[in-house]
C-alpha cells in the first residue's frame, strides 16, 4: 500500500449542495485560515492530507452525490493517500449514526451547527472576531450573503428544517459589516439567501424586517446589485417592493419558489396559500415593480397529484409566464409530513411531467427573450470562455438563469466590470449582444 507523507497538514474543503452550503464552507475556510491552518477549497491538486466534505441531504439525487463523494475520499483514506476525512453539512446532520456505521473510514461526522467542534479537531478555536469576515470561493465580483439560517415553515415535502433547525435571523449590523468587508474584497453583487428570506426579522425584531435590511445593505458603498432569493409567498412583506423600486442598486429580480399552481396540491404541501392568492401576489409584485423578473421553482409528482392537478399546474405556468423557472420531481423524504402519504405518482410520470413543464417554459422564456432584442442592458461580466465574454443582466442570477454572450474577438471587456450591452439576438435561455460604447 503506497502511502503519501505530508510535512505539514493541509486541508481541502469540498462543498456540495446549495449556496447556503457554499457560505458555510467559506466560514469554515475563514476560521481555519484564521487559525493559521493551511486550507484550500475544491482544490484539484492532490496536495491536501485532510479532507472536509460539506454535504447536502435535501433530496435523493443530492444525497447520492454526497454519499459517492464521501466513499471516494474514504477509499483514498483507506489507501493511505490522505490521512483524515471529516464529513459535515446536511447529510451528516440527518443520517450521522447510519453513515458512521456504514462508512467506518470517515474519521468523524459533524452536524450543520457544529463548526466549533469541527475546529477542535485542528486544535483550533472559533474566532468570534472573524464574524463579518469571509473568504469567498465564488468569482470575486459577486458573493452570497446568508441573512438567516433554518426554517419555521411546515412544508410537507421538505426535510430542510430537520437539517437546519429553526429560523434564526442574523442581526442587521452583522450583515452590513459583512457586506462592507465583501466589498473590500471586490464584491459588487450581493445575493441574499436564506431558507425563507421573507421571514427575516420575525424572531429577533418581532416583525418582518427585510425591507429595513435591504435599505441598510443598499447604503453600503460599492454594492451595485443586491439580489433577493428564496422569498416565500405566504405572509409576503409587500413593503420590500417599495424599497426595490426606490433603491436603484436592488435588482428588479425576485426568486420566489411557489412549488405548485393547484390549490389542492398547495394545501397538501402545507404552503399556507392557494392559487388565487398566489396569482394576486404575482400580479401585485409586477404592478409595484414594473419590469421585475420573477424566478420560481415547482415540484411535480407530489403524493396525490392527479392528471387534472398537473393540467392546472400547466395552466398556471402558461398564464403566469415566469421569467425564470426550475422544476424538481418530488422526492419521498423520511420524517417529512408527505412521507406519511403514499408516493403514488410513478417515477417515470414525475419525470414526464417535469419535462412537459420545462418544454412550456422554454417557449415562454424564448418569447420573453425575443422582446429584449434591441434593448441596451447593464451586464456584469462573469468570465471569458472561448471566443465569448459571458455575463448577466440584473434579471439573471449566477448558475441558474440566462447569460449574455459578447464576441471577445470583436470587443475587449474586463471580467468583473459592468458594461452596457445592446442585445442583438436571443435564444430560449441566452442573449447575445455588443457593447454600446
Ligand atoms: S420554506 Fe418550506 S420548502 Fe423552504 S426550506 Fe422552509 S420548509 Fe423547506
Amino acid at each position: 500500500m503506497k502511502t503519501k507523507s505530508y510535512k505539514k497538514d493541509k486541508v481541502n474543503i469540498v462543498t456540495l449542495g446549495c449556496a447556503k452550503n457554499i457560505v458555510d464552507s467559506e466560514v469554515l475556510l475563514t476560521q481555519l485560515r484564521g487559525n493559521e491552518i493551511d486550507t484550500t477549497h475544491e482544490s484539484k491538486k492532490d496536495d491536501a492530507n485532510i479532507v472536509i466534505i460539506n454535504t447536502c441531504g435535501f433530496i435523493e439525487n443530492a444525497k447520492q452525490e454526497s454519499i459517492d463523494t464521501i466513499l471516494r475520499y474514504a477509499d483514498a483514506r483507506k489507501e493511505g493517500l490522505i490521512d483524515k476525512v471529516y464529513v459535515t453539512g446536511c447529510l451528516s446532520q440527518r443520517y450521522r449514526e447510519e453513515l458512521a456505521a456504514e462508512i467506518p473510514d470517515v474519521d468523524d461526522w459533524f452536524g450543520t451547527m457544529e463548526l466549533p467542534l469541527l475546529l477542535k479537531k485542528f486544535k483550533a478555536d472559533y474566532k468570534h472576531e472573524l464574524v463579518g469576515e469571509r473568504i469567498t470561493t465564488t468569482v470575486s465580483h459577486y458573493s452570497y450573503l446568508k441573512i438567516a439560517e433554518g426554517c419555521d415553515r411546515p412544508c410537507s415535502f421538505c426535510a430542510i428544517p430537520l437539517m437546519r433547525g429553526k429560523h434564526i435571523s442574523r442581526p442587521i449590523e452583522e450583515l452590513v459589516l459583512e457586506a462592507r468587508n465583501l466589498v473590500k474584497n471586490g464584491t459588487k453583487e450581493l445575493l441574499l439567501i436564506a431558507q425563507d428570506s421573507t421571514y427575516y426579522g420575525l424572531d429577533i425584531y418581532k416583525k418582518r424586517n427585510l425591507a429595513e435590511l435591504l435599505n441598510h445593505l443598499a447604503d453600503v458603498d460599492g454594492i451595485e446589485w443586491i439580489r433577493l432569493h428564496y422569498a416565500f409567498p405566504a405572509g409576503f412583506p409587500e413593503d420590500i417592493l417599495e424599497v426595490m423600486n426606490n433603491r436603484p442598486n436592488i435588482c428588479n429580480y425576485l426568486d420566489m419558489p411557489l412549488q405548485h399552481g393547484s390549490s389542492k396540491i398547495l394545501k397538501l404541501m402545507r404552503r399556507g396559500t392557494d392559487r388565487t392568492r398566489t396569482e394576486a401576489l404575482v400580479a401585485k409584485i409586477r404592478e409595484k415593480v414594473p419590469g421585475i423578473a420573477i424566478r420560481t421553482t415547482l415540484i411535480v409528482g407530489h403524493p396525490g397529484e392527479e392528471e387534472e392537478d398537473f393540467s392546472e399546474l400547466m395552466d398556471f405556468v402558461e398564464s403566469q409566464r415566469f421569467d425564470r423557472l426550475g422544476v424538481f420531481t418530488y422526492s419521498h423524504e423520511e420524517n417529512t409530513h408527505s412521507y406519511n402519504m403514499s408516493d403514488d405518482v410513478p417515477e417515470e410520470v414525475k419525470h414526464e411531467r417535469a419535462s412537459t413543464v420545462m418544454e412550456l417554459q422554454e417557449q415562454i422564456s424564448g418569447e420573453i427573450n425575443q422582446q429584449k432584442i434591441g434593448q441596451s442592458l447593464k451586464v456584469l461580466l462573469d468570465r471569458k470562455e472561448g471566443r465569448h465574454f459571458i455575463g448577466r443582466t440584473e434579471f439573471d442570477s449566477p448558475e441558474v438563469d440566462n447569460e449574455v454572450y459578447i464576441d471577445a474577438e470583436k470587443h475587449f471587456l474586463r471580467v468583473g466590470d459592468f458594461a452596457t450591452i445592446k442585445i442583438t439576438d436571443a435564444t430560449e435561455f441566452d442573449l447575445y449582444g455588443e457593447p454600446t460604447n
